[in-house]
């Protein structure tokens, strides 16, 4: 899988694509992730890439030229299956939509800034509008981040066995049961005593009792249609 992201603060982006399991993914070669600066589309010597709203108003709006020529760039490379831009006001991104994208060979995400893009790239440019949550952020590389981290988890072989995404929240409209590590008592608070029983049996049962309950208490609109 490809993934290009577009952003003017590429730095950003830099420290949460390059660890751990996105990290490991990418020298497996199971995904590249490439990182297009859009001041690399624009002649303008200041290499600006927003403008002053039509009609006034707060705020600059990220201009269409230098996108569009990114994004005519990449479609020149290769076929996109989705260019997705991250906004507030997109559909708003879950686990079930990492498993959608998690199957595609390749997608754009073009991250937002300023007061938004100018409409016509959302019109005419993009296939698909994601959202990571009801409130704003000042730009779209944290949710480009997030959603490329969620996806990219969930490709095969990005993680081993014992960390495998099925046992994850949410894979199967479940939250993930409580987990424990040594020691099995710190000052008297104790791990369940099945954990430590050895029968594998009564765990995946006990796990998957806790899940049920959790989901419950805490996400009852997770299984609210079932
Ligand atoms: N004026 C816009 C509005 O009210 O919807 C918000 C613009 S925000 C300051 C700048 C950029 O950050 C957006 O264009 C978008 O790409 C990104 N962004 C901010 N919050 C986001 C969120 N919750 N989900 C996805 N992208 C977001």
């Amino acid at each position: 899988m490809r993934i290009d992201i577009i952003t003017v603060l590429p730095e950003l982006l830099e420290s949460p694509l390059n660890h751990s399991i996105v990290k490991r993914a990418k020298e497996k070669k199971l995904v590249e992730i490439n990182i297009v600066n859009l001041r690399d589309f624009t002649k303008d010597k200041y290499k600006s890439v927003d403008d002053y709203a039509f009609g006034g108003g707060a705020g600059m709006v990220m201009m269409i030229e230098p996108v569009y020529k990114a994004i005519e760039k990449l479609k020149g490379e290769r076929d996109y299956d989705e260019i997705i831009y991250t906004s507030p006001d997109g559909e708003k991104f879950n686990q079930k939509i990492a498993n959608q994208l998690s199957l595609l060979n390749n997608i754009i995400i073009l991250a937002g800034h300023y007061k938004g893009v100018d409409q016509r790239i959302r019109d005419y440019l993009v296939t698909r509008e994601i959202s990571i949550g009801d409130y704003v952020l000042s730009g779209g590389e944290i949710p480009a981040a997030a959603i490329t981290d969620a996806i990219v988890r969930l490709i095969p072989g990005a993680l081993t066995d014992e960390q495998s995404a099925l046992s994850d929240s949410f894979q199967d409209d479940l939250l993930a049961p409580p987990v424990y590590t040594r020691p099995s008592d710190f000052k008297g608070w104790k791990v369940p005593d099945i954990l430590l029983s050895g029968n594998t049996g009564l765990i995946d049962k006990w796990r998957h009792e806790q899940s049920v309950e959790r989901t419950k208490k805490l996400r009852p609109d997770l299984t609210d249609n079932e």
